[in-house]
């Protein structure tokens, strides 16, 4: 195992899906998945977060702005004496994020993004002056070196909010510890529209993460599942 595992923060991704499995449309155009009961929650589980990840594909298809958006839990953040939103994450090996994305500009609070060593230096000189760079990895983010930093830095509840590849490559490394699937009553088909987890996909079934059910919850039109995800080295 290697020796810095401990220091990794607590991982919770949060999704919404179709009754058909998908994250968004075919052309990833964002789609309300979920109702205003779902909207409230995800709110105030971000709010109990030290950090909010997403993957530039997200950056770029939705230009979210990830603050904590309920009055009274940013209250609660800055009486805990937080910063008012939790430190915001892109995974972007290429330092492609706009230097006037949404999540650079709206709301106070730290942001980091992580790239790699292919990342072009012109670019990422121009995002330091909005966020902290982190070099992990040399053609994409190294995902376990970097979550390995995320610990030195003091983060240690880490809420991803997407997309399916970042999911996907989160799982490959054994890095995610729970899971939140809010499933809407829709259809939105197409075989190319992401899904809770793209990227590579796994092949041989030992290696599919397993997961343990521990809630079923009817919400708004939908259900919301919560999932721990079994490690494989301490069986649940
Ligand atoms: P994504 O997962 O947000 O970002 C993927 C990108 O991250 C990769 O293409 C890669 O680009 C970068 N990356 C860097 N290092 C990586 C690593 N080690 N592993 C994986 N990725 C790494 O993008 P996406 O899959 O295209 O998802 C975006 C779609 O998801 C949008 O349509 C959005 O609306 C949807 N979405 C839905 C929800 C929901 O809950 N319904 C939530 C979030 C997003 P580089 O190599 O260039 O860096």
């Amino acid at each position: 195992m290697n020796k810095c595992y401990c220091m990794r923060p607590h991982v919770f991704v949060n999704l919404a899906m179709s009754a058909d499995g998908k994250l968004s449309t075919k052309e990833r155009r964002q789609v309300r998945i979920s109702g205003n009961a779902d909207f409230r929650r995800v709110d105030q589980i971000k709010s109990q977060s030290d950090a909010i990840m997403v993957g530039i594909g997200t950056v770029l298809a939705d230009d979210p702005s990830l603050t904590v958006k309920d009055t009274v839990l940013k209250k609660e953040r800055i009486d805990a004496g937080r910063d008012e939103n939790p430190v915001r994450i892109v995974i972007d090996s290429r330092a492609r994020t706009p230097v006037d994305a949404d999540i650079l500009h709206k709301g106070p609070g730290k942001r980091i993004i992580a790239v790699s060593g292919s990342a072009d230096p012109a670019k990422t000189a121009l995002l330091s002056q909005y966020a902290e760079i982190k070099v992990c990895g040399d053609e994409q983010v190294d995902l376990l070196s970097f979550f390995d930093y995320l610990g030195t830095i003091g983060i240690r509840n880490l809420m991803v909010e997407g997309g399916g590849t970042l999911i996907g490559s989160l799982f490959a490394e054994g890095l995610v510890d729970e899971l939140f699937t809010c499933i809407g009553n829709m259809i939105i088909g197409g075989s190319d529209a992401p899904t809770p987890a793209d990227g590579e996909g796994f092949i041989n079934e030992a290696d599919f993460p397993s997961l343990v059910l521990k809630d079923a919850t009817k919400i708004d039109e939908g259900i919301l599942l919560h999932w721990m995800v079994r490690k494989k080295d301490n069986l649940q």
